[in-house]
This record gives structure tokens, sequence and C-alpha cells, in this order.
């Protein structure tokens, strides 16, 4: 097993750490690797670099980078991306996004009580009593609800939204309570939401509007895959926030789920903070680093059951996951 040197010093892990675990340190952890597994996908320098008997594992963007996806196809890669684990109880232990929006959904909560001028637990003091700060989440999937289950062990009184029916549930179990805007989706079958018509999302921006001037606090988490995240919160809803309110949008990288949302940026709009942070894993990287490499090693684990590549194109997993593939003659 080779290891970049330095890869996992800025995580918190020392170079000895990986020679104590038996791996071999290297300046250059391409040369003559079976397989390559890393964070984010190749460039195309990278890309050139891997070889038709190469395997490779990362995050590579399958939906939405078709570019890199058809630079992989052509060097005949074998390409398994961390996105396409079948969400089934199997691959749990491989399932990277879930273990990333873990730790986005727990961060999104601390920025959004780091940004609030209150507190948000309710506290009795000499000096008279505090109310609890509101907090409302939308998107009640892996990010969202850790972001409510954080809000809600920092004492906000937190209520939750989404699509889709069955997370009324998982909602109502945190603790929190569920908003009720009217609207219902649909899940599709990899347990994901289906993208909501114009129509829909229009009468879910008027009832969001109506409801969101009750909430010092909002963390918006709401994704469809592949496509750009939908737009929850128009301009005129930031209007009627209360002055020191915080939107806290973590489906940023994808457009945001808020309309003034600058990817990004935190911005400042009719005295509401709007926090639009990309990458929010890379800001916790002890913990990030150490599931998404408890994920790849159980996806290596399945791949290379007794130390040998052997890959089984009848297994969902296997199959799912892979994105381009070498052609083999018959
Ligand atoms: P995601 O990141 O794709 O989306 C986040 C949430 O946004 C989803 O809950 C989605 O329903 C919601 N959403 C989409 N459009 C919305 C809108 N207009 N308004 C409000 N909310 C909207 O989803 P995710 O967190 O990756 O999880 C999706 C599903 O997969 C969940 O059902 C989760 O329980 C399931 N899951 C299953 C497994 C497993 O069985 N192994 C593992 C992880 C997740």
């Amino acid at each position: 097993m080779n290891v970049e040197r330095g890869a996992g010093v800025a995580a918190g892990f020392a170079d000895e750490a990986y020679a104590a675990a038996g791996a071999l340190l290297v300046e250059d952890a391409w040369v003559d690797a079976d397989v390559v597994a890393k964070v984010a996908k190749p460039t195309a320098e990278e890309t050139r670099r891997l070889t038709r008997e190469t395997i490779l594992i990362a995050f590579l963007q399958p939906l939405t980078d078709r570019e890199g996806v058809d630079g992989l196809a052509a060097a005949g890669v074998t390409a398994f991306a961390m996105e396409s684990i079948p969400r089934i109880t199997r691959a749990q232990s491989m399932d990277a996004l879930s273990s990333q929006a873990t730790v986005a959904g727990y961060k999104a909560a601390l920025i959004a009580a780091d940004r609030l001028p209150r507190f948000l637990p309710m506290l009795t003091t000499a000096a008279g009593t505090i109310a609890p700060a509101k907090v409302l989440v939308l998107g009640a999937g892996v990010a969202g609800l850790q972001a409510i289950a954080t809000a809600r062990r920092l004492g906000g009184v937190v209520s939750g939204f989404d699509v889709r029916p069955a997370t009324r549930e998982q909602v109502l179990s945190l603790g929190a309570s569920f908003l009720d805007l009217g609207i219902v989706g649909d899940e599709t079958e990899g347990g994901y939401a289906r993208e909501l018509t114009p129509e829909e999302q229009t009468r879910q921006q008027e009832a969001l509007e109506q409801r969101i001037p009750e909430f010092d606090a909002v963390i918006t988490t709401a994704a469809v895959p592949g496509r750009p995240a939908p737009k929850l919160i128009p301009a005129s809803a930031v209007e009627k926030m209360r002055l020191g309110s915080v939107i806290v949008d973590v489906a940023a990288e994808t457009g945001g789920n808020c309309e003034l949302t600058r990817p990004g940026d935190v911005v400042e709009e009719h005295g509401v903070t709007i926090v639009g942070p990309l990458n929010l894993p890379s800001t916790m990287p002890f913990h990030a680093s150490q599931l998404f490499a408890r994920n790849v090693a159980s996806l290596l684990a399945h791949l290379a059951p007794n130390g040998e590549v052997v890959l089984d194109w009848d297994d969902e997993i296997t199959s799912g996951t892979c994105v381009t593939r070498r052609e083999v003659a018959a």
C-alpha cells in the first residue's frame, strides 16, 4: 500500500501513523498502482497517468461531469464513483455521500449558531429569561437530519421540512416539529426526491415566504441528484425575515436553495446573513477523512475480498458503482 508523503497532514494524520500501519510512504503514489483511491476526481493530467489496468476510486461527479467521465472512458480506466454506491443496507459502510453529509449537516448547525447574534438555548439568568432561538431545516436527508439533531443539542427549537413523506417521522423522532407547507413530493426508487414541477415549486416558495419570518436561523440542504439545487427561498422571503436572522445554505455547491446565496461567500441582504459554504466536510478534515477512508476501505474489501481484485459484474454494488470500465475482448 503506497501513501503519498504528507497526504494526511492537513487532516491531522502524520506520515508516521501510515508507516506504523504498514503503508509505504512515497513521493508519487500513482506509480505502479493497481488501484488509485483519492477524494476528488482526477485532473486531466492525472487521468493521462492512469492505464487500462488501473482501478480508480473517487468522487467522480458521474451525473454532472460528462467531460471527466468521457476522459476516463477514453483512457479505458475502470472507475468507481463514490457517489454511485447503491443506497442499500449491504453497502451502508461504503456510503460516502452519507458520511460526508453527516459532517456537513453538523457543521452547518454550528455555523448558524456562530453567526446568530443571539443564544440558541433558553436561558434563565438574573438579567432576565432568554427565549430559545427558532431554527428551520429545509431538506431532511442525511445532512438535514444531522443539522436538526445538532441544533436541538445546542438548545434551539427546531422545525424541519422535506418533500418526501417518509421524512416526517424521522424529523419528529429527533424531537423537532415538522413544518407543514402543504407540499408533498414523491420518492424515487433510490430513496431520492423527484424534482418538483414548476407549479409545485412556486407553491412551495409562496408557502415558505409565509412561514419563514418565524425563524431566527434557516439551514437549507435540499437537493435532487444531478440537478441544480431547488430554489426554495426567494429574495422576497429573505426580505420578510427579522434583522439578524441567518441562512446557512448547504446546497451552495450546486447553486444554493436561496436566491440570494453567493456560493463560497457570506453576504448580508436586508439585514439577514446568508452563508453559502463550499466543501463543508473539508472544514472538519479529521473525522471527514476518517469516515471517507472507512467507506473506501469497505468498497475495496468488497472489490478485492481476498486481496485480489475480482470484479463480479452481476453484483449490484460493483456494477452500480462502476462508471467506466475497460473493454475486455471476448
Ligand atoms: P440528497 O442530498 O439528495 O437531498 C437532501 C434532501 O433534500 C432529501 O431528503 C430530499 O428529499 C430533499 N429535497 C429535495 N427537493 C426538495 C424540496 N424542493 N424541498 C425540500 N426538500 C427537498 O439526499 P440524501 O441526504 O443523500 O438522502 C436521500 C435518501 O437516501 C434519504 O431517504 C435517505 O434516508 C436515503 N439513504 C439511504 C441509505 C441506505 O439505505 N443505505 C443511506 C443514506 C441515505
